[in-house]
């Protein structure tokens, strides 16, 4: 509504240090599909969650198959950044990200020109690969190469370790760096903005959380409502493309203070 566009354009342009959580509802525009909004993978066929989990992974190397074709099938690999993304790269470059933590693991704020060094991929990247048992880390595309010459559930070429995407299954602890240097994000901004989004997965949607406590404004970017809209300052339910480049477009307010 008005009054909510409102005060979140007054927010953004008054903060001199936003941090902002993205989510797969940022890339849908771009033709990656979320995983629970209306046309969501999950939505569509909850067993496919299961490539998700990290028990049946090691357990099961149907599962591991499964997941390398997935990968190989992937539409990040023709994926371009759109509007959305840019919004930030523009925010980035107006000097007010502080940094962006992003449950998206298909670089794409990266590829729209934002520096890698504010960007926090929570959940990793499926452009990588780890061994699970050497820590060993190489590209998924070298992977991908050894599944299509016939290996279709290619092991750590180092120690014949199980291999994996370098991304955070349910059951996987995230990277402890990359949580510290969020919850540092989170703490130390005056707003905390999060896109495409459903706030439900954690301990990615435990920032907006701990940016609140700290005394930053909420701002929720989302198509549908979210258990943190009640804490936001405002919520913009529209398609994320057309929001985010209007909302964070807004001339900044001149710094009178020393
Ligand atoms: P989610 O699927 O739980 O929520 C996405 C939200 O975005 C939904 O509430 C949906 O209504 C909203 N949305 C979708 N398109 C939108 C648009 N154009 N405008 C406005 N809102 C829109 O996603 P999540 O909260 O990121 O959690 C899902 C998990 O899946 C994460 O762990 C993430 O790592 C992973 N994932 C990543 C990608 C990717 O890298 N692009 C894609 C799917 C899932």
């Amino acid at each position: 509504d008005a009054a909510g566009w409102r005060r979140a354009c007054e927010l953004v342009a008054a903060a001199r240090r936003i941090t902002v959580l993205t989510g797969a509802g940022i890339s849908t525009g771009a033709g990656i599909p979320d995983f629970r909004g209306p046309n969501g993978v999950w939505t569509r066929d909850p067993r496919a969650q299961r490539l998700s989990d990290i028990d049946s992974y090691l357990a099961d190397p149907e599962v591991r198959r499964a997941a390398w074709r997935s990968r190989a099938q992937h539409p990040a690999w023709e994926a371009e950044p759109g509007p959305a993304h840019r919004a930030f790269t523009e925010l980035a470059n107006s000097g007010r990200l502080r940094a962006l933590l992003t449950q998206n693991i298909d670089e794409l704020h990266q590829r729209a020109g934002l520096d890698p060094e504010l960007v926090l991929e929570l959940h990793g990247s499926m452009f990588g690969t780890v061994c699970l048992e050497c820590a060993e880390t190489g590209t998924m595309r070298a992977a991908l190469r050894r599944v299509a010459e016939g290996d279709p559930d290619p092991s750590c070429e180092r120690c014949g370790g199980i291999l994996k995407s370098a991304t955070v299954s349910f059951g996987q602890a995230l990277d402890p760096e990359v949580v510290r240097s969020g919850q540092r994000a989170a703490m130390d901004c005056e707003l905390f903005l999060t896109a495409g989004t459903s706030l439900t997965v954690h301990p990615a949607a435990g920032f907006a959380e701990l940016a609140a406590r700290a005394g930053a404004d909420l701002i929720v970017c989302n198509a549908e409502p979210t258990p943190y809209d009640d804490q936001a300052a405002a919520v913009l339910r529209g398609n994320l493309d057309e929001v985010l480049p209007r909302l964070l477009s807004v001339p900044t307010v001149p710094n009178s203070s020393p």
